[in-house]
């Protein structure tokens, strides 16, 4: 990490506050969102700072691109490609983020509505 993270997400990464956790590599962790809005509800997150999109830089496409495939390997494993799923990523306040840690939400197990609210 290149900057303090004292975000939630970052004390996750650190291991300082729980969460269920369900898929780690090198560069992304993923675990179960605390407050679910659809039956499966997954966040993963680059292990490096990054506090919101805007932040991310070319050579971090690499790693925003792990980001969407460990989220369609999890959706494919648990049997949800098939019927389909979404994966949005929040951007500052009208974008709806509440975590400056960047995190792209894996939503499956219901039919999806458009447009997002
Ligand atoms: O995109 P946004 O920043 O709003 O998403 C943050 C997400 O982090 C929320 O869906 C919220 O439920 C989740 N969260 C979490 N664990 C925490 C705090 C927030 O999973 N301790």
């Amino acid at each position: 990490m290149t900057q303090p993270n004292d975000t939630l997400f970052g004390k996750i990464i650190r291991r300082e506050i729980p969460a269920k956790i369900v898929y780690e590599d090198e560069r992304v962790l993923g675990f179960h969102d605390i407050d679910p809005k659809a039956p499966t509800h997954i966040l993963f997150i680059p292990k490096r700072y990054i506090p919101t999109l805007n932040d991310a830089t070319p050579d971090q496409a690499e790693l925003l691109g792990q980001l969407m495939l460990a989220a369609a390997g999890y959706a494919r494993e648990h049997g949800f490609a098939e019927e389909g799923y979404r994966v949005v990523m929040n951007c500052n306040a009208w974008g709806g983020q509440t975590v400056y840690h960047i995190h792209l939400h894996l939503l499956a197990g219901r039919q999806m509505v458009w447009p997002p609210g």
